[in-house]
């Protein structure tokens, strides 16, 4: 699948330290009523948690990390899953030698400072997630 959008608002803030990164992200999308968009962001975390999908057991695993960490760079999309603006985010994190690393940004992963910036995409419609047979994950249809 493929659609055209146009720009829609571009929102520009920030999180709250001790916020959780990615649920703070999804209530931001939420109280805008983002339909569609792409989100950036940059900053630190006082701990994070990524998950890694095993694509042969098709599940998650999930990796702590309990120390601070800089976010290198966060890229996201939005889009609805069960009716409601959801985050689908990747980051990259660095620790205090400068060693990156990064994965699928999990609940569990709280913020110490965060910038974001959220692009609205618009078009008629909506895209909507659905669970895909081939991947075992919720994709877009
Ligand atoms: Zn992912």
């Amino acid at each position: 699948m493929k659609i055209n959008t146009t720009p829609g608002r571009t929102l520009t803030g920030r999180l709250q330290k001790g916020e959780d990164l990615l649920r703070g992200l999804e209530k931001v999308c939420r109280e805008e009523k983002f339909r569609l968009g792409e989100l950036r962001a940059l900053g630190a975390v006082a701990r994070a948690r990524l998950g890694y999908y095993d694509q042969g057991r098709r599940e998650y695993r999930f990796i702590a990390f309990d120390e601070p960490l800089e976010i290198v760079s966060l890229v996201a999309n939005v889009s609805i899953k069960d009716g409601e603006p959801f985050v689908h985010a990747h980051v990259t994190l660095a620790d205090s030698r400068g060693a990156a690393f990064g994965g699928h940004l999990a609940e569990g992963t709280e913020v110490f400072a965060c910038e974001y910036t959220i692009t609205e995409q618009l078009f008629d419609g909506a895209i909507e997630r659905s669970f895909d047979e081939a991947t075992g994950l919720y994709l877009w249809s």
